[in-house]
């Protein structure tokens, strides 16, 4: 068992005091605490026991019979005290469900007997114990909500913004809702901090917990292993393997675990698709104001896993196909397999990319292909073009306006009103920030380690020279389909056919007519913006996503 020396637990007050939220910190009843012993063991501790760390993964949640216990933050370098409580108060919070390492530190303040209750036992009592389980649910959420606006850092990551193996662990970190904190070591004062932790840095980026040094250069797979949010697929047969995390997944998860069926999600970067990438969706029912689309996806995440859905990303799927017992299997990239009853493809779109030399290199170091918080942090204060003239291009134009002093929009055609909704197109407009050039095209980009200029040419044949540190390109789209196989029938532009187009295929070899969003493989199912003839909004990928989990109950014989 490991103990805090004495020391450092002087003085320690707390951030937070429990009776200013009680959603965040219930005090339970007794009854209630003889209802959730049930679901756990009896355990004791001795004053200053470690009976979680920050990092420690699993950890379990402690229901406190007697005795206190502090919840300590070491994000910021230094111990703080976030919050103290007692007896009839829990541990615990959300990363019990993601299966990630606890943020933060329990350790008891006196001698303390608790209920030990571990995360599967956790959702079991969810499932048994609704009115109980809801309790400890809304109170992870909100605690994790109260951490995050209090000081708390999660982990730091120290890099250049010019550098691509920061940029990209940011994004992971950022998509999958990590807490985190990015120093741009372009700053003197940020490689200062840096060097009282390390003083030999010899790549980046460097990540730290605090004033503990984690990891340099990590790239992707390695940073989404630390940090939990890789795994190795879960073994067992599921009744449905969703493919992609955008709206259209994410909707197709929450209704199929609701409705009882083992479900996995795979998706190669983390939740969101598109729509993780919208700063402000205003066209989604129920949200007068808008919603971020990182917050619409994070929550339909946490949703998902309530209900017990399997979640891994990052992962590539790479492979699907019919085993000869009937089941379906998923291969991925990094050398995973799973399979599955059914298979849903909600694997979306990726965005065209312009046709001109030298951009792939500057790939994530000025050239965007999405505008989230994380670009707009790189591009801080500095000119930005947006190329493209659809919605997703005047989102990002309005979101950058808000971080850059000048937002320059290229539009091949002569207006937006042909390809935009018409509150966005009068809205930028109206923005003086942001200045747009009609019928021009992109024609150069320069930079080496960043984008530095871009060179347009307009109707006239003219070429002008310009200075920005950032290309946002959205010019239309292209399915992510091209890894599946060729027995499910695509139109002529790579979109998944279904329901009654693939009755007549010579692929559909089934005596049933096939189910509305069924592929021409039997069992295979798809939803959102890669199948053929849909409409390409936040909206319509949800309920789609439902929609094929009707389809496939309908399949398995499992509709109530
Ligand atoms: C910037 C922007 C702003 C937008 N704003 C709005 C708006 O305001 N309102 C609106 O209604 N719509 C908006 N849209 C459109 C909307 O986001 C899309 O219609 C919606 O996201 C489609 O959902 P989807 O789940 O079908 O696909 P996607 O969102 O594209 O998600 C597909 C997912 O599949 C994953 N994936 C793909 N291939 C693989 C693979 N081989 N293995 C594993 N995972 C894979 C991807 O990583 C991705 O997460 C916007 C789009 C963009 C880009």
């Amino acid at each position: 068992m490991k103990k805090v020396p004495d020391s450092d637990t002087d003085r320690l007050a707390p951030r937070f005091d429990v009776l200013a939220d009680q959603t965040a910190f219930p005090c339970l009843t007794e009854a209630e605490i003889a209802d959730a012993s049930a679901f756990g063991e009896k355990c004791s501790f001795r004053e200053n026991d470690v009976l979680f760390s920050t990092g420690d993964k699993p950890f379990d949640s402690y229901t406190l019979l007697s005795g206190r216990i502090r919840i300590i933050d070491i994000s910021t370098g230094e111990r703080v005290c976030f919050v103290r409580y007692g007896a009839g108060y829990f541990t615990g919070d959300i990363d019990l469900f993601t299966g990630r390492p606890s943020v933060v530190t329990c350790e008891a303040d006196t001698d303390v007997e608790a209920i030990r209750i571990k995360p599967a036992d956790l959702r079991e009592m969810f499932v048994r114990k609704a009115a109980l389980g809801e309790r400890y649910w809304k109170s992870f959420q909100r605690r994790r909500q109260l951490l995050l606006q209090s000081h708390f850092c999660g982990l730091s990551i120290y890099g250049n913004r010019d550098d691509k193996r920061t940029v990209e662990a940011i994004e992971l970190l950022y998509r999958n809702c990590v807490p985190h904190v990015w120093y741009d070591t372009s700053l003197e004062e940020n490689v200062s901090r840096l060097r009282r932790i390390r003083s030999d840095i010899n790549s980046y980026p460097v990540v730290t917990q605090g004033a503990n040094f984690v990891c340099d250069s990590p790239t992707r797979p390695e940073l989404a292993d630390l940090v939990g949010l890789r795994r190795k697929f879960p073994e067992r047969r599921y009744d449905v393997i969703i493919l992609g995390a955008g709206p259209a997944g994410l909707g197709a998860a929450v209704n199929a675990a609701s409705e009882g069926l083992c479900t996995l999600v795979l998706d190669g970067l983390g939740p969101g698709g598109q729509a993780g990438s919208s700063s402000r969706i205003e066209n989604y029912a129920g949200f007068p104001d808008g919603v971020s689309g990182q917050e619409l996806a994070h929550l339909s995440y946490l949703q998902a896993l309530k209900f017990g859905v399997d979640f891994v990303a990052p992962c590539n799927v790479t492979k699907l196909e019919r085993t000869d017992d009937g089941f379906y299997k998923v291969e991925s990239s990094e050398g995973d397999c799973a399979t599955g009853r059914t298979v849903i493809i909600a694997t979306g779109v990726a965005y065209n990319s312009l046709n001109i030399s030298g951009l792939d290199s500057l790939l994530g170091v000025g050239v965007f292909y999405s505008a989230t918080k994380v670009e707009a942090l790189i591009c801080k204060d500095r000119q930005v073009h947006v190329i493209g003239a659809g919605n997703s291009a005047g989102q990002a134009a309005m979101f950058l306006s808000q971080f850059t002093p000048h937002v320059t929009m290229v539009v091949r055609g002569d207006s937006l009103q042909k390809s935009m909704s018409a509150y966005l197109s009068d809205r930028i407009l109206a923005n003086e920030k942001i200045d747009i050039r009609f019928c021009t095209n992109v024609v150069a980009v320069e930079g080496i380690t960043h984008v530095e200029a871009v060179s347009l040419r307009n109707e006239k044949g003219e070429i002008t020279r310009e200075e920005t540190c950032g290309l946002f390109i959205f010019i239309g789209a292209k399915p992510r389909t091209e890894f599946l196989p060729s027995s499910i029938a695509k139109d002529a532009k790579g979109f998944i056919l279904s329901g009654p187009s693939v009755a007549d295929l010579p692929d559909w070899t089934e005596k049933r007519p096939p189910l509305a969003l069924e592929t021409s493989l039997p069992g295979v199912f798809t939803c959102g913006d890669c199948r053929s003839a849909t409409t390409k909004r936040v909206a319509f990928a949800i309920g789609d996503g439902a929609l094929a989990v009707t389809c496939l109950h309908e399949l398995l014989g499992t509709y109530t």
